[in-house]
């Protein structure tokens, strides 16, 4: 029941560019150029996203891009 009412408010967090963790600004993360028009982006928090540049839209990592 819970999973039902927090993804709506992930999907929120990063489609403001924010860590679905703890909240932060991902543009303040650490960015790493991957390929393609592509960045991984660290959180502070340890978690991974990965940036496009084309879409301007924050996604988190799959698990083979960690
Ligand atoms: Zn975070």
């Amino acid at each position: 029941m819970f999973k039902n009412i927090i993804a709506p408010i992930q999907a929120w967090l990063l489609s403001q560019g924010r860590c679905v963790g703890c909240g932060t600004p991902l543009g303040s993360g650490k960015k790493v150029k991957g390929k393609d028009s592509t960045y991984k982006v660290t959180c502070r928090c340890g978690r991974i996203f990965i940036y496009d540049s084309k879409t301007k839209k924050y996604r988190r990592a799959l698990f083979e891009e960690v």
